[in-house]
């Protein structure tokens, strides 16, 4: 979608440390990472939010990139936190679906 900073990322328009990607997923390492390390996962096609999600094996094939992302980042054994922020009150700053994981460190919960 035009003016979407994750479409163009996707598209090769903007730069990023990709660090995995298939057929329907890319995923990438956050610029301004809360841990250290903070990938974002987000599927290829353009959707705003997680409303607007009707096709669920997305959720398939999202989360089974998840697992081999923190196996591959060593996030595996202690722990990882995955995150998806759904519209204003979730604090969504980016309106095309994706999901945070989070690993590296200890995380306080509930998260405030
Ligand atoms: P959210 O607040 O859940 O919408 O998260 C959006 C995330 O995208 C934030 O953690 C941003 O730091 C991250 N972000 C925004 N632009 C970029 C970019 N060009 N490359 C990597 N991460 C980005
Ligand atoms: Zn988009």
């Amino acid at each position: 979608m035009e003016g979407c900073i994750f479409c163009r990322i996707i598209k090769g328009e903007i730069s990023s440390q990709k660090v995995y990607e298939d057929d329907r997923v890319l995923a990438f390492r956050d610029i301004n990472p809360q841990a250290p390390v903070h990938i974002v996962i987000v599927p290829k096609e353009h959707l705003a939010t997680l409303n607007d999600v009707e096709d669920y094996s997305l959720y398939g094939d999202v989360f089974k990139a998840i697992k081999k992302i923190a196996l591959d980042n060593g996030l595996s054994e202690k722990g990882y936190r995955v995150v998806a922020n759904c519209k204003e009150d979730a604090g969504q700053t980016v309106f095309h679906v994706h999901f945070h994981l989070l690993g590296g460190r200890v995380f306080k919960w509930p998260p405030g």
